[in-house]
Order: structure tokens, then C-alpha cells, then sequence
């Protein structure tokens, strides 16, 4: 086994029916894992075909939304053996304090249940699925540690996850299974092409110090797959960004 093996392993990813989770997925079962892709919506039997497709390798899909907690105890309760959970499933929607009072509130609401307590009960029902050597990547954002007007639950969903992942990574320590974070910064998904405007993009292109452009998911995909592998059985606890240095910390 090298240091940076993953094949074997079993790899569940939330959000995994498009964008950042699908080419997590990818990455994983290229290096020879498999794949369980999770979403709410039909097609992540697509997704989990396309990637059987493209990979050649056997992909399970979950159709199961997560911050519906009793139909993830049942369905991700069922999975059998985990050696990896990558809780990346969310949404970003805008809720602006001086907005619409019932959709906004609306949306918060959701929000928090999809971003934050979604990640919990996925990570709640797939513990007792997990041995030592187990990794959980949590995806969290550049708004995890810095903030956009309007985006209020977005950015509080996001802190959240970096609270999530230390007390997780105290409590799971013991037992072998390590909890990261991952901040991604400005990724070419669909979350994007419906949220950012043309300016906001040249703003945000304008603070990146390498290679300014889009993030590609594949591009970022492989620090998902980092994290799980013997290199980083030491690392827990700790969020990094991936954001072409649009912010350090
Ligand atoms: P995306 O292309 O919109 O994909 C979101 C994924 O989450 C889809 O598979 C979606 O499938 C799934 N999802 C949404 N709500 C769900 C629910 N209630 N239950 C289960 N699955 C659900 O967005 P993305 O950019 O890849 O985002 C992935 C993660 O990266 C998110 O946590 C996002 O906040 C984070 N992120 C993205 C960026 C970026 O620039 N794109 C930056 C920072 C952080 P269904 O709709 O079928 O459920």
C-alpha cells in the first residue's frame, strides 16, 4: 500500500449527483473505490450510471434528502460497510435581512436543515458504519471563515461546519475516524452559474492570486481523496482552503 491509497475503500458522497460531489466520485472511484453517491433529486441514478460509465466500476446511487432525518437513519443506516463519508451536499440561496419576511425566513430555515443538520444526520447514521482508519471530509466554503451581505444563512451553515468538524473530530478521535473540512472557493458548478452575476465574477477574479479563472471541480476533487488516505491519518480536525488565494488564512 503506498501512501496515498484509496482503492478498497467504500465512499459515500452526498451532493454527488453533480458538481463538486459527482467528481469527488469520480476521483475516488478512479483510484479504485467504491462509490456511493447520494442526492435528493432522480438523478443521481444518472449520475451514478454515468460514472459507472466513465470509471468502469460498479457505483451505487441514494436517492435521499438530508435534511430529512428519518429517511437518512433508514437509507444511509443500510448501507453496510463505510470506510468514508464526504457530507458535501448544499444549497445557496440569498436571504437578505430587509427581504420578503416568510420566504425569507423560509429559506433560512431550509438552508441550516440542508447545510448543517443534514451533514449531522448523514455523519449520525453512518458512524456505526465506520471502523478506525475511517475519514469524514465535510465541505464547507470560503464563506466559512469570511462573509457576503445577503447571504446570511449561507455564511452561518458554513461557519457552523467548521464547529461541526473540531467537536466531530474530538469525539470520533477515539476511535480512529478523522473529521476535515474542505473550503472551497469559486467552483464552475450549477450552485454558481445561478448565483453569481458577471460582475460578482470579475470581483472574485480579480482577488485570486493563481491561475484566475474557475475552479474546476475535478480540479479540487482530489484533496477530497487526500484526506482519506494513509498520508493523512495524522490531519484531523483542521479545514483548508482551496481557493487560488483569493483569501489566506
Ligand atoms: P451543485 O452543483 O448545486 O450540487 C449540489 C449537490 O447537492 C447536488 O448533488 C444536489 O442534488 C445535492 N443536494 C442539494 N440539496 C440536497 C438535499 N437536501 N439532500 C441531498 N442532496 C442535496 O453545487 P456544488 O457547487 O457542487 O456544491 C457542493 C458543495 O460545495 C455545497 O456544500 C456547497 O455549499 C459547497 N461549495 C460550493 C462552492 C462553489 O463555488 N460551487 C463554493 C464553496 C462551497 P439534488 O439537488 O438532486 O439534491
Amino acid at each position: 500500500m503506498t501512501m496515498f491509497d484509496v482503492s478498497g475503500k467504500r465512499v459515500l458522497v452526498t451532493g454527488g449527483s453533480r458538481g463538486i460531489g459527482y467528481a469527488v466520485g469520480k476521483a475516488y472511484a478512479a483510484a479504485g473505490a467504491d462509490v456511493v453517491l447520494l442526492s435528493s433529486g432522480a438523478e443521481v441514478s444518472k449520475s451514478a450510471e454515468r460514472l459507472s460509465g466513465e470509471t468502469g466500476r460498479r457505483i451505487e446511487a441514494v436517492r435521499c434528502d438530508v435534511a430529512d432525518r428519518k429517511t437518512v437513519y433508514d437509507k444511509v443506516g443500510r448501507l453496510g460497510r463505510l470506510d468514508v463519508v464526504i457530507n458535501n451536499a448544499g444549497l445557496c440561496r440569498q436571504t437578505p435581512i430587509s427581504g420578503d419576511r416568510d420566504e425569507v425566513d423560509d429559506i433560512f430555515e431550509r438552508t441550516l436543515a440542508v447545510n448543517l443538520s443534514g451533514q449531522f444526520y448523514v455523519t449520525r447514521a453512518a458512524v456505526p458504519l465506520m471502523d478506525k482508519g475511517g475519514a469524514i471530509v465535510f465541505t464547507g466554503s470560503i464563506w466559512s471563515t469570511t462573509a457576503g451581505a445577503e447571504y446570511a444563512a449561507y455564511c452561518a451553515s458554513k461557519h457552523g461546519i467548521l464547529g461541526m468538524t473540531r467537536a466531530l473530530a474530538h469525539e470520533l478521535g477515539p476511535k480512529g475516524i478523522t473529521v476535515n473540512a474542505i473550503l472551497p472557493g469559486t467552483v464552475h458548478t450549477e450552485m454558481n452559474l445561478q448565483n453569481i452575476t458577471p460582475e460578482i465574477r470579475k470581483l472574485v477574479l480579480a482577488q485570486m492570486v493563481i491561475n484566475r479563472g474557475w475552479i474546476e471541480p475535478d480540479e479540487i476533487a482530489g484533496l477530497f481523496v487526500f484526506f482519506a488516505t494513509p498520508a493523512a491519518r495524522d490531519i484531523t480536525g483542521q479545514s483548508i482552503h482551496y481557493n487560488r488565494g483569493q483569501v489566506m488564512v
